[in-house]
């Protein structure tokens, strides 16, 4: 009754108000419920918490039809049944636990859903596609829309099924949703789910209460034990693995006097269950934990997530960070990583499938990038998110206590000249030993020991070239192709005609050990 394809945001405050009973649109809310309401295929990229659901929850409410989701986790699914119930939405779904199958479709069909949860291998098959042409729906909304990329982290082959289904109902509006789409992966969502560049809304993804601290790693126990002290209330320690969790518990409850639960998949349900329960209402708990341990707790006054090792990218330690301080109060996070983090990574590129591989690579350089630069963390984040931030946040370990760096502005210069040379597609190891004068087989065969800038790079500066990638990738100076290549980005050219200055870490000299700047 509502569709009007003019319609403010602000004729819908009324219902959000006794729907939901939120008063306001938060962030950018609005402008994506606007585009919904309008039939405009939308892709909205949001961080956790931003209020995503909300976008097609209202208008299930504010159309005529049922908004159909598609969600991959059951889990959540089931959260947010739960929580549109309560408001009043006619909210079902249909997954592989469900019974009431019959009743759902049923339901469905008699125009009595205003909102259908559904797994996407389920989506995908004929018979909800008969479902929907028996009713057309009001809105798909596809909800972990990252999982239609392989340049995404979480790449799922049946996301990439789902075009067909809304190709046959073209005037079905769509919404695709995520909270970690970089650049290259949000660009491949609209491809994927033909949706128009102009359909991306982006929001903002500072969180100026967390400071980010990342540094070496050393001795972890003490150094988060450290950590921890200077830290009095409830946090989480991420570990790469599940003995970790366990043995990092023991340790750091020996050495702070605090209590700490060791969280993993492999332990039973009911000892995760009260885990977490403990974790949620105590004022000073400590969970060790796998990346199992955050989705779908609700806890505001995290006041701090630590890292003992290298996350899986940028998008998760985001994502994981995120779990401090969503109260507003100020919350710390410290990453502590290794060379060998990088290394172990690097390894299982290896195993990856090939179509993978390229995305896999950006991700961990994204990643390097972060643990590397002397410049402000935060802006690193939220330029990787797409934003335009300050150069300096005062917020973050970089901002408080900068390292000392080197000026490599004239490296970069023969770097993207060896890049440019050398026809954009070699990879940064090639490209080093022509910088470097290596004259091994394959560069004698293509001839680039012929180049000016063959050997233009002595010694001493040589180990500056891997950082110094890292870092102009991340600031899109370069960017990798998808055999792995490095060619110019959008900064290439500022950046080789040296009007943008490259500062970078003094890479730590070996055998020389640091104490971490995070851990204080
Ligand atoms: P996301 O899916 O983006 O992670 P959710 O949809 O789970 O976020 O919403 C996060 C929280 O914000 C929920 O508790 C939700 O009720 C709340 N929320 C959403 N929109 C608003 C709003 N306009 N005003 C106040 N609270 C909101
Ligand atoms: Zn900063």
């Amino acid at each position: 009754a509502y569709r009007d394809p003019a319609m403010p945001a602000d004729a819908l405050l009324p219902l959000l108000k006794s729907t939901f009973g939120f008063d306001a649109f938060r962030g950018r809310q609005a402008e994506v419920v606007e585009r919904v309401m309008a039939g405009e295929r939308t892709l909205a990229v949001m961080p956790t918490g931003a209020g995503k659901s909300l976008t097609y929850q209202l208008p299930a409410v504010a159309l005529d039809g049922c908004v159909v989701v598609v969600s991959p986790l059951i889990a959540l699914m089931h959260d947010q049944l739960r929580g549109a119930r309560a408001a009043g939405i006619r909210a079902a779904s249909l997954t592989s636990v469900d019974a009431d199958f019959a009743d759902t479709r049923q339901a469905y069909r008699d125009g009595e859903l205003d909102l259908l949860y559904i797994a996407p291998e389920r989506a995908t098959g004929d018979g909800f596609r008969s479902l929907m042409e028996a009713r057309r729906p009001a809105l798909f909304a596809i909800d972990e829309a990252h999982c239609v990329s392989e340049w995404g982290h979480d790449f799922r082959p049946d996301y990439r099924l789902l075009r067909p289904l809304l190709d046959a109902f073209p005037d079905v509006p769509r919404l695709a949703l995520t909270a970690t789409a970089d650049k290259h992966t949000r660009e491949d969502i609209l491809v994927q789910l033909g949706i128009p560049g102009d359909g991306l809304v982006l929001a903002g993804f500072d969180r100026p209460n967390i400071r980010y601290r990342v540094g070496p790693r050393i001795s972890p126990a003490k150094q988060l034990a450290d950590f921890i002290a200077a830290n009095p209330g409830p946090g989480i320690v991420y570990c790469p693995t599940r003995d970790g969790t366990e043995r990092m518990a023991g340790k750091l409850a020996a050495a702070t006097g605090r209590s700490v639960a060791a969280y993993h998949a492999g332990l039973d349900p009911e000892r995760r269950a009260r885990v977490q329960q403990e974790f949620v209402a105590s004022e000073d708990g400590i969970v060790t934990a796998t990346v199992a341990f955050g989705m779908g707790i609700d806890k505001p006054d995290v006041r701090f997530v630590a890292h003992a090792g290298l996350p899986k990218s940028i998008e998760s330690y985001y994502q994981e960070t995120g779990r401090a301080g969503r109260d507003g109060d100020p919350a710390e996070a410290l990453m502590l990583w290794g060379a060998e983090d990088f290394a172990r990574a690097r390894m299982r590129l290896g195993e990856l499938p090939e179509a993978r591989i390229a995305g896999e690579r950006a991700r961990l350089n994204a990643l390097a990038a972060l643990v590397e630069t002397v410049e402000c963390r935060r802006a690193l984040l939220l330029r990787h998110f797409g934003e335009n931030p300050p150069e300096r946040c005062g917020n973050c370990d970089t901002c408080l206590d900068p390292p000392s760096q080197v000026d490599a502005t004239v490296l970069a210069q023969k770097l993207l000249s060896a890049v440019y040379r050398t026809g954009q597609s070699y990879g940064a190891g090639h490209v080093e030993a022509v910088l470097t004068g290596r004259a091994d087989e394959r560069i004698a065969s293509r001839g680039h020991d012929k180049l000016s800038v063959f050997g233009i790079v002595a010694g001493e500066e040589a180990r500056l070239i891997k950082p110094l990638v890292r870092t102009l990738v991340a600031r899109e100076a370069l960017e990798t192709t998808e055999h792995g290549g490095l060619m110019f980005g959008p900064a290439g050219r500022a950046v080789m005609k040296g009007e943008v200055p490259v500062l970078i870490a003094e890479p730590p000299a070996p055998r020389l050990t640091r104490t971490s700047r995070g851990d204080r």
